[in-house]
């Protein structure tokens, strides 16, 4: 038979399934899964604890008490300062994709009844690299929490800077960090989440800047990728490099917490450090 002509056939009879008996094949394990066993997992592959990546609307539901969250900046958008060619319609491309207006989503939300302000990364938004917008988005996000007095919640991911705006998204590095730092001199607790992957320009500035810094399991954390710092080096990297657990042995991260714990571990440090019980 015809290959096309069969590849067509088993497309044309996998779209006829019913939705919950298509199946997504772990890319660790090779486990084969429904939708909704993933679902009941939070998207943790039951057979080796794979964690799949998850849009942030998906995670803010995870993490947060029901209907406590209130986005703040839902509509600031990016622009193509630098008149790249192709940015504004691949900008419009991904947010009708993704239906998010950029690659973070800000606001205030409650966990275990305690409100702090929550930043979350989504890369699915063009990797989650962070051009003016992302920046502008997180530093505001910081200053709502520093106006309020409020714990500052942070989940990374990203692919790094938005080559697309030059110059202006390396900016971001120095304006998100000197946003948190304002935070910080507030005595106010800011905790940062980094989920796979973490990398470049986040990385290098508000990700790693948490007074308390978690990870998922196995989420790459890094700068640059492995390849460009062995050929740097000129040495080989060792196993495990750049990943969550291989962090928390070297002290960059404190602590790897399962998505299914995230929840709870969030609400415990809140609680510890919650402002209200101190004297
Ligand atoms: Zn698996």
């Amino acid at each position: 038979m015809n290959p096309f002509k069969q590849k067509r056939e088993l497309i044309s009879a996998l779209k006829g399934l019913p939705q919950k008996e298509k199946l997504i094949v772990c890319p660790v394990c090779g486990a084969k899964l429904t939708k909704e066993q993933l679902a009941q997992t939070l998207y943790v592959c039951p057979a080796c604890g794979h964690h799949y990546n998850i849009s942030a609307r998906y995670r803010l539901k995870t993490i947060l008490d029901p209907k406590s969250f209130h986005e703040i900046c839902g509509s600031l958008k990016g622009g193509n300062p630098l008149d790249f060619p192709g940015y504004e319609e691949k900008l419009q491309e991904q947010r009708e994709k993704t239906g998010l207006r950029e690659a973070v989503i800000t606001g205030t939300g409650k966990i275990k009844g305690i409100k702090a302000v929550v930043c979350v990364m989504d890369n699915r938004f063009m990797m989650a690299s962070m051009g003016t917008a992302v920046g502008e988005k997180i530093t505001r996000a910081c200053e709502y929490a520093v106006r309020n007095h409020l714990p500052l919640i942070i989940f990374c991911a990203s692919g790094g800077a938005r080559m697309q705006e030059g110059i202006l998204s390396l900016f971001q590095m120095a304006k998100t960090s000197a946003a948190v730092s304002r935070h910080s001199e507030e005595g106010l607790l800011y905790i940062s989440v980094l989920t796979h992957p973490t990398t470049g320009g986040v990385t290098a500035s508000f990700a790693s800047l948490g007074d308390i810094v978690l990870a998922e399991p196995d989420a790459l954390i890094g700068f640059a990728g492995p390849r460009v710092i062995e050929q740097t080096i000129k040495a080989s990297l060792p196993e495990g490099f750049q990943r969550a657990e291989y962090l928390r042995e070297h002290g960059f991260v404190d602590a790897v917490v399962e998505r299914k714990d995230m929840r709870d571990t969030l609400g415990l440090l809140l609680e510890l450090h919650d402002r209200r019980h101190r004297k």
